[in-house]
């Protein structure tokens, strides 16, 4: 069993594209209403969450009927914005029937910048939470484009996990884990626990593996090193069973956890 460096009563989960949409390009309602299982069931043991939720491009670039997700910005930014309805309108069904509702943060990284925008955004945070309302967060594309074109919002989802004090973020993806060397490779062995993000680590983050997914791990390292600087811990753990997450949280030993300064 493993031991966070906080107790944890409130925590941020971030679902990458990949891990909430068909491989296609189509919402994977299965997932959006496990994930919502999941993170109600984790409310009602007392433990505040904040979901940060990527996949409105691949959702509005489906609702608009495009065979392919757009590849100029200002096209992704079109995608989000109709993409980002839709996404929400399947998280509100689903968290509905758990009984809890949901609210829309849309940020960009000045809400830790900008001393006016972190005091107003924490304080939209801290009212929904303390309402009992899932708060979801995604990137505000239309007037910052940062994690559309770097990111995947690993990063947003460390800022927002500073921003709001949180006790631990877990990063969900289509891997285990962090390897030592992309795990395409079979050779590749998984790190069960960091404590320093060196260069020795960074030189085995490659990119992103599904035309879905745009971080891949260089992104992630950077999210567990905006963490672990402020004493958050960070996990990295696969969505494809999303009971990862009462795992992740009971203590278990899964994914690999990057343990907070
Ligand atoms: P998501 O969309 O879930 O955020 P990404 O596709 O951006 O995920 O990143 C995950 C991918 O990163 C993995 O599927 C894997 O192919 C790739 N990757 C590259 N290097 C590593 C590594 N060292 N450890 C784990 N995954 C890696």
């Amino acid at each position: 069993m493993r031991k966070f460096s906080n107790e944890l009563k409130r925590i941020v989960i971030k679902v990458g594209s990949s891990s909430i949409t068909h491989e296609g390009g189509e919402v994977n309602l299965e997932r959006i209403w496990d994930l919502a299982w999941e993170i109600s069931n984790l409310k009602n043991q007392g433990i505040d969450v904040v979901l940060v939720s990527s996949g409105a491009i691949a959702a509005g670039a489906k609702r608009m009927g495009f065979t392919e997700r757009p590849k100029d910005i200002s096209g992704k930014q079109a995608a989000a914005s109709v993409g980002q309805v839709a996404l929400m309108q399947t998280y509100s069904r689903a968290f509905s029937e758990f009984n809890y509702a949901v609210g829309q943060i849309l940020v960009t990284k000045h809400i830790i910048t900008d001393p006016v925008m972190n005091e107003n955004a924490r304080n939209t945070f801290n009212e929904l939470i303390e309402l009992n309302v899932v708060p979801i967060v995604n990137e505000n594309d239309t007037i910052s484009t940062y994690e559309i074109q770097f990111g995947d919002n690993d990063t947003l989802s460390a800022l927002v996990s500073v921003a709001i004090e949180a006790d631990l973020l877990i990063l969900l993806s289509d891997v285990d884990g962090f390897y030592d060397r992309n795990p395409s490779d079979p050779e590749a062995i998984m790190m069960k626990e960091i404590c320093t993000i060196d260069d020795e680590v960074r030189s085995c983050a490659g990119g992103a593996g599904t035309s879905v997914g745009t971080g891949g791990m260089v992104t992630k390292l950077n999210a567990a090193s905006i963490c672990m600087e402020q004493g958050i811990d960070m996990v990295l753990a696969n969505s494809k069973d999303l009971k990862v997450l009462r795992s992740i949280v009971k203590g278990e030993d899964v994914g690999t956890l990057f343990r907070g300064e």
